[in-house]
């Protein structure tokens, strides 16, 4: 089976040599489902794996927009709508300058696998633009927002494709790309989820994948006779995962000690200050940079200092890592620095934030680590739940949402864990969480025939 993988790879890398990232995706999952791919021989008769990696449908746009001085500006957009073998195409919006089609493609490939881990029917999506949030007005947001929306919406619907937020896109340019979706096609639906509360968004969706990811590791340290309580944890990232992964390490009595955003990283050994963070990053969208006028004790760091002094966030002495910022956060170099701390669990709050030898050194290195297509599905169980609330217009209370979402964490947990146990690789969550949501994926496939 081995060779049927790396033929597989092979031709990927082949026929699309600068997608690096979905080559990445597409190695850890293939070569993680060996086993599986062992005891179900038949798939390869079926050309599953040639089937699973292509996804059913690129949509790439043109979207021009005027900026505040009248000037005509023109952004690339892309919504990959990966795969709907059991369920309707699901996933973020990413707005960042950095975008290509290779993150869109890895990350509609990613999402399909993590909505398989969920209990939900939900198949995998992901879209976005290479525009850049950053020093744009609210005008300008808007009016990216609409233009990006005026051709999406002919591709998505409450049924077919439902996009949600991601770097980016929060609930202020879900509000927007909804009151232009509604206006196009004179429909209040469900279409869009992370809605604010008031036009059919449901309570804990901001809060679910940064809660969420909390209380997989809760379960997880549970599972290794462990808890939360007193450990130091680094968290990267001050977005919207960060700042709920470091709100809900307080309620189990750990103690995050960083943030950071795209140009720097805070320590504060006496544990983040949510209320600090709020003002800067929630509610002023300013530079880490200021955090320190208010805290004597933290020390800030910009990332150009980082490679010459060697002074990243993943030096800082702690017992947990979560990053929560972007992908490739912790190549080998801070692994071997994270090995070297002693840290015992790196949890991975982001998407792919480990690159694949970083995970290899921290499983033969005994760091109990648990991938983010598990770690943060949260996120879009919790959109089901709004899309379940917008289609019966019952709305659930926040406590309700976060029962459900804190039951939904431990069971994918358990059932990761156990199916890593059941091939024989215990403890090994990256293969666990593979079959597991390789498994439902490729089963609804066969089900459905060749189409
Ligand atoms: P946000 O845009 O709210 O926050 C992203 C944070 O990461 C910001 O602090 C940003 O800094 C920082 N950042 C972005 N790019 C870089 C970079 N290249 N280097 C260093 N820092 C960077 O996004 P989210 O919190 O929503 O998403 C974070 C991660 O979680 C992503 O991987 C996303 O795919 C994943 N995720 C998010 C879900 C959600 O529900 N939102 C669901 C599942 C996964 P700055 O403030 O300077 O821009």
């Amino acid at each position: 089976m081995q060779e049927y993988v790396n033929k597989i790879l092979t031709s990927i890398k082949e026929k699309e040599p600068y997608n690096t990232k979905f080559l990445e995706s597409t190695t850890d999952v293939l070569n993680s489902v060996i086993p599986y791919l062992e005891q179900n021989p038949h798939l390869k008769e079926l050309s599953l794996l040639e089937r699973i990696i292509e996804p059913e449908r690129v949509i790439m746009f043109r979207v021009p927009w005027v900026d505040d001085n009248n000037k005509i500006q023109v952004n690339r957009g892309y919504r990959i709508e990966f795969n709907s073998a059991i369920g309707p195409y699901k996933g973020g919006t990413r707005f960042h300058k950095n975008v290509t089609i290779d993150t869109f493609k890895f990350l509609g490939f990613e999402q399909t696998f993590k909505n398989a881990l969920t209990s939900l029917n939900i198949g995998g999506g992901k879209g976005g633009a290479d525009f850049d949030p950053h020093g744009k007005s609210d005008m300008e947001i808007m009016r990216f927002c609409q233009s990006y929306m005026s051709e999406l919406f002919r591709h998505i619907g409450d049924k077919t494709d439902i996009p949600a937020g991601d770097i980016g896109v929060g609930e202020r340019e879900i509000g927007y790309l909804f009151g232009m979706y509604k206006k196009l096609t004179n429909k209040f639906n469900g279409a869009l989820s992370g809605k604010g509360l008031e036009f059919g968004g449901s309570f804990c969706r901001v809060e679910a994948t940064g809660y969420g990811s909390v209380y997989f590791a809760e379960k997880m340290l549970n599972s290794h006779n462990d808890t939360l309580k007193g450990k130091k944890v680094a968290v990267s990232g001050a977005g919207n995962v960060a700042y709920h992964v470091i709100q809900k390490l307080y309620e189990y009595d750990a103690i995050p000690v960083t943030c950071s955003d795209s140009k720097g990283f805070i320590y504060d050994e006496n544990g983040i200050n949510l209320q600090i963070l709020t003002k800067l990053k929630k509610e002023n969208h300013q530079s880490l940079e200021k955090y320190v006028e208010h805290r004597q004790y933290a020390t800030y760091t910009p990332k150009e200092k980082y490679h010459k002094t060697r002074n990243d966030i993943w030096n800082v002495p702690v017992d947990i890592v979560m990053p929560a910022a972007t992908e490739n956060e912790i190549n080998i170099n801070d692994a071997k620095i994270i090995v070297k701390n002693g840290v015992q669990y790196v949890i991975e709050c982001s998407n792919m934030p480990s690159t694949p030898d970083a995970i290899k050194y921290f499983q033969e290195n005994k760091v109990k680590f648990a991938p983010s297509k598990a770690v943060n599905a949260g996120g879009v169980v919790t959109s089901v739940y709004e899309m379940s609330q917008n289609a019966t217009f019952e709305p659930l209370s926040f406590e309700q949402i976060d029962e459900k979402l804190k039951e939904e964490m431990k069971r994918i947990y358990i059932d990761i864990a156990f199916t890593a146990k059941e091939y024989g690789y215990e403890d090994n969550l990256v293969i666990g969480a593979n079959i597991k949501g390789f498994t439902k994926v490729a089963n609804a496939m066969i089900k459905q025939g060749v189409i």
